[in-house]
């Protein structure tokens, strides 16, 4: 439609690592740059970085617009990051505005799982679906939920954080101040704490050994790892947790009633090992209409959902303060 390509920068700030891409209207990426977040040097640095990772894809190049996801709870409004449980200091940090000024583009904010359920909509096993929720199984668990054809953010933006579901009301308590979360059960984390309080219980088990008998070093990873060579707790570990992910992803089910629910996140990674299981507990558990209708999937994008998202964020113009078209 358009004389010249469209293209549109997005940014994916995670804990951990800043991935930022250059892609057209459809998706492909034309060009990528990262970087370490080194959250706890603040959000001063980490500002910094975002704005160097922007500068290095738009030097040279037309953009019309950039997006940006991050975790953790924002201001619709003022698109501002209110906060962000792995970003030391990042309490109300306007960050869309510091960015809209920096570059002079138009440019829009928005929860890093709604931004996956996004981008997996408009460019990957999501589109002409028209009802989906995103699962990112991470070190946490988060979501982001199109219903409708649109994404749904809820009255704060808040929705979609279903890690927060409670599963057990007398369980552990989680970060988030509450008890019992789903994410106690069914994340990285949980595994790796899981696997770690085997381990200091002497049960015998092959995990030690991945992780370089290191407690601290023990991930979902190691005792993934651990249970494809065969470990038998590592294998008890995720078949747990795969229980617990079908727990979760039944209310899921009863809740939104979606044609598909999209699995992403590093746990995704661990793929039928984790999601037969699952998806069994669904077709036991959930109610018939609604678990007969649903398809449980891997997430298609992969490193760059966010960063997709993103960019699938400005093609909508839904960019707050725009001051451009
Ligand atoms: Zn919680």
């Amino acid at each position: 439609m358009s004389e010249t390509k469209q293209l549109i920068v997005g940014v994916d700030v995670g804990g951990s690592k800043i991935n930022a891409v250059l892609a057209d209207a459809d998706g492909h990426i034309e060009a990528r740059s990262s970087a370490d977040t080194l959250a706890d040097e603040g959000p001063e640095a980490v500002i910094g970085r975002i704005v160097e990772a922007i500068s290095q894809l738009i030097s040279g190049v037309e953009v019309t617009g950039i997006g940006i996801g991050s975790a953790g709870s924002y201001d619709a409004e003022r698109g501002a990051v209110s906060f962000s449980p792995n970003m030391p200091g990042w309490h109300n940090i306007p960050l869309r505005d510091i960015i809209q000024r920096e570059f002079g583009l138009p440019t829009c904010l928005q929860n890093d799982c709604t931004l996956a359920a996004l981008g997996e909509h408009r460019f990957g096993a999501g589109v002409g679906v028209d009802n989906l929720v995103y699962v990112g199984l991470g070190t946490g668990i988060g979501g982001g939920i199109i219903a409708d054809g649109q994404v749904y953010t809820g009255t704060s933006g808040a929705a979609g954080e279903i890690g927060h579901m409670i599963i057990d009301v007398n369980g552990s308590p989680c970060k988030c101040g509450s008890y019992g979360c789903w994410e106690n059960f069914a994340s990285g984390r949980a595994v790796a704490q899981e696997a770690v309080r085997q381990m200091e219980a002497g049960v015998p088990t092959a995990i030690r050994r991945y992780a370089g008998r290191d407690v601290n070093k023990v991930t979902a990873q190691t005792v993934f790892q651990a249970a494809q060579d065969g470990d038998y707790i590592a294998h008890e570990i995720i078949s747990r947790t795969a229980y617990y992910v079908g727990v979760g992803l039944v209310n899921v089910v009863n809740i939104f009633n979606p044609e598909l629910i999209l699995i992403g996140g590093g746990l995704s990674k661990m793929g039928s090992l984790l999601l037969d299981h699952a998806i069994e507990v669904v077709r036991e558990r959930a109610f018939g209409i609604s678990a007969k209708a649903v398809r449980i999937e891997l997430a298609q994008l992969g490193d760059d959902v966010v960063a997709l998202g993103a960019v699938a964020l400005v093609l909508q113009k839904k960019c707050g303060t725009d001051e451009g078209e």
